[in-house]
């Protein structure tokens, strides 16, 4: 299955049929004929063995066109495409998949103009194009009722439940999907029955996604359980038919359902349990499991477990779509943990690579056009590229504004709205000019709390910070270090002018009308002053400062102590 741009999930792995390992027909039989070498390519799709299956196709079109059998070259120019767009050369698949339309209309073969067709569709579907992809995909279908044949109904059902899955018209998608199972089941292949299962599970799966996003966990819940048992059936067909990758791509969407529905630890077993065969699998289903397995750790609160499975995801993710989701995954988590400079950096990373893929599409996109398909009008498709680039655009806009966002946020206290402890460390790196330090600690915070309540607590720290701003000149600058700790950074002061500061604001606290936020509420603040002559390194003038805020304390508080 495959993660687009837009997030939705469906397959689109190409190990759709018959999934019964490598077929070496080669062997049995003394000059391979364009039909076995098309089998001996299937096969080889189903396990990945991709330069293989090109190979055998490239030869057995060459064969039937020396045989002057073009029935045979248009199915194998359709089989080509699939190779092509599974080796993600999308531009190249969707030529030769026109090709092969082109080619079966003009032999009145409706069977192989309904695959092609519906491979032109899933071509489409995968650069965005999604108004196009319908069309082909209806076009396919009727190709394909008027030759009554099971495989190209298949195929058609197949686009047009993914199309239509990606539209989020569910009713129709769910509607194709169930012919689609249907034809499968008819067509007695268990793998190809499997993945049809699998694939109507996953539009239940985007179906859930959309019911969070909308708040109604209910229906989210019925549509988890809906492709919790359709994944476990394909999953148990996919055994059956000795489909490992099918096994492995239904198991974890299975896990993916169980954890939509609460049942997180037996999603982990699941996955635990999964014997992971390196000679079969493909880094496309191992970055699948992954994935899921930081999924579900994340909705158990296993944070740094997740973080650790998805950033190894992230370093080895053999697609960019895949590479995205994890390093989507990883800012939300590290937002949600609160550590906001891992999640600026994911963010900024999350930015350049959905740059990255907005010129793949774009690219895609562009050679797509270069590719005259009577299903567009030119004009139309031209409108759709400028809508789709400009929402491409917006959704950069909106990155760069979350990331500077972060930046913000990451250097500021998000109580006071005044500049954090990260930023006084930066403002000491950068700080060239003398200066002088006044530390600000709250007396008897404690009581504060205790006595008038944690929300009053807060609002004297707002209200501080606002007092802190109102008494210092322009180019210093006041932030809050800790709890009710705060510093005042007085630029070029000299020893009289920066105790007289500090006075200052010792006294519009005392003198502020605190029993506004609460009755009886009084306030006041001990001070320490230091002077960047008295000390030879910042780190020293910082404990110097604090020093003297602690002599104020212990020499009865609200009161000033700066150098004698
Ligand atoms: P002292 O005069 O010796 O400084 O006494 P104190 O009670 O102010 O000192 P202490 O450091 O023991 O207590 C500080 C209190 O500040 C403890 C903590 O509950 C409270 N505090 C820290 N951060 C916040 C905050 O963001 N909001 C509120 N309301 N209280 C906070
Ligand atoms: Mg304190
Ligand atoms: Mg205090």
């Amino acid at each position: 299955m495959g993660i687009d741009a837009t997030g939705v999930v469906h397959r689109d792995d190409g190990f759709e049929s018959k999934a019964t390992g490598v077929v070496t027909m080669t062997d049995t039989l003394p000059r391979p004929s364009p039909a076995s070498l098309l089998a001996e390519a299937e096969s080889n799709i189903q396990v990945a063995n991709l330069d293989s299956a090109k190979a055998q196709v490239e030869q057995a079109m060459a064969l039937a066109e020396s045989l002057g059998d073009r029935f045979m070259l248009a199915r194998a120019a359709t089989l080509l495409s699939r190779v092509l767009f599974v080796r993600d050369e999308a531009d190249q698949a969707m030529a030769v998949a026109t090709r092969a339309v082109e080619l079966s209309r003009d032999l009145d073969d409706r069977a192989s103009e309904a695959k092609a067709r519906a491979m032109v569709a899933r071509v489409l579907l995968s650069v965005g194009e999604t108004d196009a992809a319908l069309a082909s995909c209806l076009a396919a279908l009727e190709a394909s009722d008027a030759c009554n044949d099971a495989e190209a109904t298949m195929a058609a059902t197949r686009e047009l439940t993914n199309v239509y899955g990606q539209l989020r018209q569910w009713d129709k998608a769910l509607e194709f999907g169930e012919r689609y199972c249907e034809t499968a089941r008819l067509l007695g292949n268990l793998a190809t029955e499997s993945s049809a299962i699998d694939t109507v599970s996953c539009i239940y799966g985007a179906m859930r996604e959309e019911a969070v996003d909308r708040g109604d966990l209910a229906a989210a819940y019925r549509h988890a359980a809906e492709a919790e048992w359709r994944s476990r059936i394909a999953m148990q067909l996919a055994r059956q038919a000795g489909s490992y990758l099918g096994e492995a791509t239904c198991l974890a969407n299975l896990a993916e359902a169980l954890s939509g529905i609460g049942r997180h630890q037996e999603a982990l077993v699941l996955l635990d349990h999964w014997h992971d065969d390196p000679l079969r699998t493909t880094p496309t289903v191992a970055s699948h499991h992954a994935h899921t397995r930081g999924i579900v750790l994340t909705r158990l609160g296993r944070d740094l477990e997740a973080i650790e499975i998805l950033s190894r995801c992230l370093a080895q993710a053999p697609t960019r779509p895949l590479e995205i989701t994890a390093c989507r995954a990883l800012a939300e988590i590290h937002e949600k943990t609160g550590d906001l400079r891992a999640a600026l950096d994911h963010y900024k990373r999350l930015l350049t690579l959905s740059s990255q893929q907005s010129s793949d599409t774009a690219r895609r996109a562009a050679s797509v056009a270069a590719v005259r398909l009577e299903t567009a009008q030119a004009h139309a498709k031209a409108k759709r590229y400028e809508a789709q680039a400009s929402h491409l655009r917006l959704t950069n806009e909106q990155l760069s504004r979350r990331s500077a966002d972060f930046q913000r946020q990451a250097l500021e206290d998000p109580l006071t709205g005044l500049p954090n402890r990260r930023r006084l460390d930066e403002l000491l790196d950068l700080e060239r000019q003398s200066f002088s330090i006044v530390m600000v600690d709250v007396d008897h915070f404690k009581r504060v709390n205790d006595n008038h309540s944690h929300l009053v607590g807060d609002a004297v720290l707002r209200e501080l910070g606002r007092l802190l701003q109102a008494n210092c000149r322009e180019g210093d600058v006041a932030l809050r270090i800790g709890g009710e700790e705060f510093v005042v950074l007085l630029s070029a002061a000299s020893d009289e002018g920066a105790v007289a500061t500090a006075e200052r604001i010792r006294a519009a606290v005392l003198a502020h009308a605190w029993t506004a936020l609460s009755p009886g509420l009084a306030v006041t603040a001990s001070l320490g002053v230091a002077i960047f002559s008295e000390a030879a390194t910042k780190i020293e003038l910082l404990a110097l400062a604090d020093q003297r805020m602690y002599e104020a304390k212990v020499g009865g508080r609200n009161r000033v102590v700066g150098p004698d």
